[in-house]
């Protein structure tokens, strides 16, 4: 696994950059606490860099720093 360091407000997390779910602006990368990428973290938002977001019970995320999201799966397919 090839991870990307990267200081947050929550301290040094670990961004894996070819892996990650899709966002209306830009993808949101899985993030992890450690280097060898074996505890998850959360996600980093790929468009303004930072892991301020959250996911609901539904399976979405949102970026609370510039408004990005990822959809449920069920609202890509209805919308595509
Ligand atoms: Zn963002």
């Amino acid at each position: 696994m090839n991870l990307e360091i990267v200081e947050t407000a929550a301290g040094d997390l670990y961004v894996d950059r070819a892996d990650g779910e899709r966002g209306a602006k830009a993808p949101f990368f899985h993030t992890y606490a450690d280097e060898a990428g074996e505890v998850r973290w959360g996600y980093f938002c790929g468009n303004c860099e930072t892991v301020n977001n959250a996911m609901d019970s539904m399976g979405r995320i949102e970026c609370n720093e510039c408004g990005n999201i990822r959809k449920p799966d069920e609202w890509d397919a209805a919308h595509e």
